[in-house]
């Protein structure tokens, strides 16, 4: 593990730089807060040794720019000093530090101390994990890997909002796999499954850089499109749907031989950003649509027409 240590005696700093290295940290030594900081700046270093009296910026200096920087990740700062007696031991720790040592060290006593921070960074560390994996399966549908229907709504509206004020238009494509209650009874769920995640792994690939694809439900899919206009989105929406045609499920024993395929209905509505329109709006016309399409036969592609408001 990194250890910075922020000493402007050069002798001080030598010893414990050996008794740090003789402990297996790696050390980076700097002589004032000033220097420290730079560092912090550029590394993500957890640990720190600092000495509090010191030129430019002193050790209390340094600790309170730590903590008001809010890095992204938490700075361990054990104060190492000659400075003795109660009164300064609380200013040290009011200004932040997690630990207070009087100078001259014992080896030990510095090594145990280094091991609570040690703990306290793992702690942290397996904290953030934690609420990184809960973020993320509360943004993101677990089977497929996309954004869930909440996540998908609070982009579209974000998107929506974009494409007002810029005067831009933005399309939305909802779509369904067909006759999907039929995979899962004729091959069990496991394969249904599966199908699910081919064809949102088949959208993912075969939408462009800005487009977003989500779960709405079930086996239900949307696309949102910003900064495209009606023909555009038909484009993609009908290649999507040739797409996820041809993609294919290989099927072991006992399932069956082959290859499992589906097909896709879809519905698409658009907008000009000036139009005002609520996104549930632009949802319920797209959906319209695949209800349409389903209609129609199915494998294929239905869009909203504001003339004729279908
Ligand atoms: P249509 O062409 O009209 O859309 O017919 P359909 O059979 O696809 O539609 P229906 O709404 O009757 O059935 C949808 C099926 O999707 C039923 C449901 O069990 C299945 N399904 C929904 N979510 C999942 C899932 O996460 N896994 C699996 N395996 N099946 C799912
Ligand atoms: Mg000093
Ligand atoms: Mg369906
Ligand atoms: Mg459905």
């Amino acid at each position: 593990m990194e250890v910075l240590i922020v000493e402007d005696d050069p002798i001080s700093r030598k010893l414990l730089a050996r008794t740090l290295a003789k402990l297996d940290y790696q050390v980076i030594d700097t002589k004032n807060g000033i220097d420290a900081w730079d560092i912090l700046q550029q590394k993500p270093v957890q640990l720190v040794i600092t000495d509090w009296l010191m030129p430019k910026m002193d050790g209390l200096e340094l600790t309170r720019a730590i903590r008001e920087a809010e890095l992204p990740n938490y700075v361990y700062i054990m104060i190492l000093t000659s400075q003795e007696g109660i009164d300064n031991v609380i200013d040290g720790l009011d200004a932040g530090a997690d630990d207070y040592l009087v100078k001259p060290f014992n080896p030990r006593e510095l090594s145990a101390r280094l091991k609570i921070g040690e703990r306290v960074l793992d702690l942290e560390q397996r904290l953030r994990g934690a609420h990184d994996k809960m973020k993320y399966l509360a943004m993101h549908d677990e089977l497929t890997g996309l954004w869930n229907r909440r996540a998908f709504y609070s982009h579209a509206l974000a998107e929506l909002d974009h494409a007002a004020r810029g005067d831009l238009s933005l399309c939305i494509i909802m779509l369904d796999i067909d006759h999907f209650k039929s995979v899962n009874d004729r091959f069990g769920h496991l394969v249904g499954d599966q199908a699910l995640k081919m064809v949102a792994d088949t959208l993912m690939k075969h939408v462009r850089q800005y487009d977003r694809v989500g779960r709405w439900g079930g086996e239900e899919f949307i696309v949102i499109l910003p900064t495209t206009t009606l023909e555009e989105s038909i484009d993609v929406a009908e290649r999507l749907r040739v797409k996820v045609a041809s993609a294919k499920l290989p099927l072991k024993e006992p399932e069956g031989d082959g290859a499992l395929q589906v097909q896709i209905s879809l519905g698409v509505a658009c907008t000009i950003g000036d139009e005002g329109i609520e996104l549930d709006t632009l949802v319920d016309r797209a959906d319209e649509m695949l209800y349409q399409a389903k209609e129609a036969g199915r494998n294929r592609v239905c869009v909203y027409s504001e003339t004729t408001g279908e």
